[in-house]
């Protein structure tokens, strides 16, 4: 939005950063920092929900230049920051009883009240509204602005409109250096997510925006409390009654999609596409938690938090989004969070960040038969570590958990050498391998289990319950030649076996890829 002119001039401006301790504030930057508000220039600061871009809010001039420095639309009212609950009449009309008591209840804190506005507060600051957005941080520094800068501080996040929202100084200098005067760093911000926005004007109060004081706690404290409707259904027809949230917002340079669904499909869900996606020489950046993030094989990888504490996630969400631009991924893949709490309100700014681009984790997950394969002989030691290893190194479209097991298996013995042997002369190795005997629990839905022999194969439907998807290597893929055991016969055995169960997994990769594209 800005013109060419604006440009050149903002660009030329020296932006000082200055480190400001929150527990020994230093006064000396602070009037320095005020002074520069009160002479109209822009002072980025840390509040606890995300770092805010100051103007004096009663100056016109001062808001407009923070819409050019953000590129912010000009239809795109600004909050006005308070230190002293005092100062509220100047700027705002009828403040109800209700209002009076959320104020007491959540204030300072992560809560935007809306007002009819007086005519101290010019229409530049509100986007041509005749109402006012307020809010009086928690923050420490905040409120030392605020004071400096003579108690009237109009701040949007500190971003460049339309990127993430900046939870560090650093974020706003990427953003914002040569546009602004100052940025006080104060470290990373508490919340993460911007504030809760409640429309105090209409009866009963509505919710615009969701954050960290959810619609719970409002009512806690004054009774019913309604949501915007276009927070609730995408396509309600309508528009926001926050104008700030109309526009695609908090959004990385790469498409970003939720995946949607339970936890554990989610997870396959995600690892299926980023495996078919890396195979195609994609780049996918995935968001994962502290719970799934060692589940993931594919991809770039962050860890936003856990989902014992929602509040973690709120906190990363802006930094890893960030992140990601970094990464040069061609698509982000965020698993879903759970909606309650401050959960509404991450599942909102994600949902934008996505463009509310979302996928059903089971619509991918049903399009994949098998996650694992076990291969099965007796002692686990040669036929089926090789087997296992020869699949490995197939081409396959879809991803498997490969292994072997054994019918006999009394100790984790390694492979036998002759097998290593023939391995190694194919720049293959068992080396790691130790043997592992056949279980109940290696019988599930997902598992393809292939014996060499129909005796193994027997075995098991003899032995176990709910036998499923056990078939001998020759029956799968349809070949009648069956790999023997051999133990003590010559090197040479060992490798025409070799020879023959490679041509076996080939078709067997081949088969379970012609499976695939048929699901
Ligand atoms: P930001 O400061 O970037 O978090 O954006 C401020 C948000 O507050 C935007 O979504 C605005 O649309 C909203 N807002 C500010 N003033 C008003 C107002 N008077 N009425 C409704 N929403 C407002
Ligand atoms: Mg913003």
């Amino acid at each position: 939005m800005n013109n060419a002119r604006n440009d050149v001039i903002i660009s030329l401006m020296k932006t000082r950063i200055e480190k400001i301790d929150k527990l020994h504030i230093d006064e000396k930057i602070m009037k320095r920092a005020g002074k520069v508000l009160r002479k109209g220039g822009l002072v980025a600061f840390p509040t606890e929900t995300v770092y805010g871009l100051g103007a004096n809010a009663l100056d016109e001039a001062a808001a407009k230049k923070t819409y050019a420095a953000k590129g912010r639309p000009s239809d795109n009212p600004l909050i006005v920051h308070i230190a002293d609950v005092e100062k509220l009449d100047t700027i705002a009309l009828q403040v109800s009883e209700k209002a009076r008591k959320v104020m007491e209840v959540f204030w300072p804190g992560p809560l935007t009240l809306i007002f009819e506005k007086t005519d101290r507060v010019p229409f530049g600051t509100t986007g041509g509204l005749r109402t006012v957005a307020v809010r009086m941080p928690a923050d420490e520094i905040a409120l030392a602005l605020i004071r400096a800068g003579g108690g009237f501080v109009s701040a949007p996040s500190a971003n460049t409109s339309g990127r993430p929202s900046p939870t560090s100084a650093e974020h706003v200098a990427d953003d914002l250096n040569g546009k602004i005067d100052m940025i006080l760093d104060g470290g990373s911000v508490d919340i993460g997510v911007e504030s809760s926005i409640l429309d105090m004007t209409v009866e009963p109060p509505m919710i615009l925006r969701p954050g960290a004081i959810t619609k719970e706690m409002l009512e806690e404290v004054i009774g019913e409390v309604t949501i915007d409707q276009t927070l609730i259904s995408e396509d309600s027809g309508q528009a926001p009654k926050a104008p700030g949230m109309k526009y695609r917002h908090y959004a990385p340079k790469a498409q970003l999609m939720i995946v949607e669904g339970e936890t554990g499909e989610v997870v396959k869900a995600i690892k299926q596409i980023a495996y078919e996606q890396t195979r195609l020489g994609y780049r996918v950046g995935i968001i994962a938690t502290n719970e799934t993030v060692n589940s993931y094989t594919a991809g770039v990888v962050k860890n936003i938090g856990t989902r014992s504490n929602e509040h973690s996630i709120a906190k990363n969400l802006y930094k890893v989004l960030r992140e990601f631009d970094e990464e040069d991924v061609s698509y982000i893949y965020s698993e879903v969070f759970d909606e309650a709490g401050i959960g509404n309100a991450i599942m909102n700014r994600l949902e934008k960040a996505a463009g509310h681009h979302t996928i059903q984790a089971q619509e991918i997950t049903k399009l994949q038969k098998y996650r694992r394969i076990l291969f099965v002989s007796n002692s686990d030691n040669c036929r089926g570590p090789m087997a296992a290893e020869l699949l490995r190194h197939q081409s396959l479209t879809q991803e498997y958990e490969i292994g072997s097991r054994g019918m006999v298996v009394l100790f984790p013995e390694p492979a036998n050498q002759k097998a290593e042997a023939i391995m190694r002369s194919q720049q293959m190795t068992l080396e790691t391998h130790e043997a592992t005997a056949f279980d109940e629990k290696d019988l599930d839905d997902e598992t393809l289990v292939l014996t060499f022999e129909e005796t193994q194969k027997w075995k098991i439907v003899s032995e176990y319950e709910h036998v499923k998807n056990v078939y001998t290597l020759s029956e799968y893929i349809e070949d009648e030649r069956v790999v023997h055991s051999s133990p003590g016969e010559p090197l040479v055995v060992y490798g025409e076996n070799f020879e023959l169960l490679k041509e076996l997994i080939g078709k067997l990769a081949e088969k379970l890829n012609e499976e695939a594209k048929h699901v």
